[in-house]
This record gives C-alpha cells, structure tokens and sequence, in this order.
C-alpha cells in the first residue's frame, strides 16, 4: 500500500468513526438483511441440488459439470455467510475461536472454553472529541 493510499484510509476510518454508532446500526441491519438472503439462497441451492441429484440417480445419467457447478455455488454462498457473520461479530464485539467456534469478547487474548489464543483485536481509530472551549466569562 502506497504513502497516498494509506492516507486515504486514515482520512476514511476518521470520518467513518465519526458517525460511528448510527453507521454501526445502518451496517447490522444490512448485514442482518444480506446474512437471511443467501440463506435462503443457500437453501434453495441444496434444493436443485437435490433434485438434481435425485435426477442423476433416476436417469442413471451423470451431469457431473451441473453438479459441480452446484457445489462450487453453494461453496460460493457459504463463503460469503461467513465473511457475513464474521462482520456482524465484529460489530458486537465478539470474535469466533478459530479452534473450536464459540463466540466470544474480542477483548479475550484466549478462547474461555478451549483456551487456544484469540486473533489480536481489530485497532480501531481513536478520534477525539471536539475540545469546546467554553468561555467563563472570567
Ligand atoms: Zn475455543
């Protein structure tokens, strides 16, 4: 990343922290929004490929490139849910341990139910709040 890049990205998080907690709503909701789409996405997938299965097996003839294009769907979707829901625990506060899944603060520096160390907390920008400086009239 260049000098100008990284300056871009300062000035973005700055201004992004800034309206943080109606944005931090705004990005659950859509992420909530989003999360339920591909599920049923996702649903609906297992249903064709299902059928297309079943297909398969009472034809006896293989279409192995539907099928593995089916699946490399369903992986496509299920990648994305995760990316979803790694968001959406984010925006909580939470972390999933990488060993065992459970959910939990990501101020932990170790997972409480298996102990495996936690990923480092992601750094967020420290804005200040504006100084007002109040005239005593002394
Ligand atoms: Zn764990």
């Amino acid at each position: 990343m260049s000098f100008v890049d990284n300056v871009i990205n300062t000035t973005k998080n700055v201004a992004a922290t800034a309206g943080k907690k109606t944005d931090e709503a705004i990005r659950t909701s859509k992420l909530k929004i989003k999360s339920s789409q591909l599920n049923s996405d996702i649903k609906s997938k297992y249903e064709k490929l299902g059928t297309l299965v079943y297909e398969m097996s009472r034809t006896g003839e293989k279409d192995t490139e539907a099928f593995d294009a089916m699946i490399a769907e369903i992986n496509a979707a299920n990648a994305e849910l995760a990316d979803i829901e790694k968001q959406l625990d984010e925006l909580k506060g939470k972390v999933a341990c990488p060993a065992c899944g459970v959910k939990t603060d990501n101020d932990n520096a170790f997972c409480p139910k298996c102990g495996a160390k936690l990923p480092e907390k992601p750094v967020e920008e420290v804005v200040e709040e504006p100084v007002i400086n109040e005239d005593k009239g002394e």
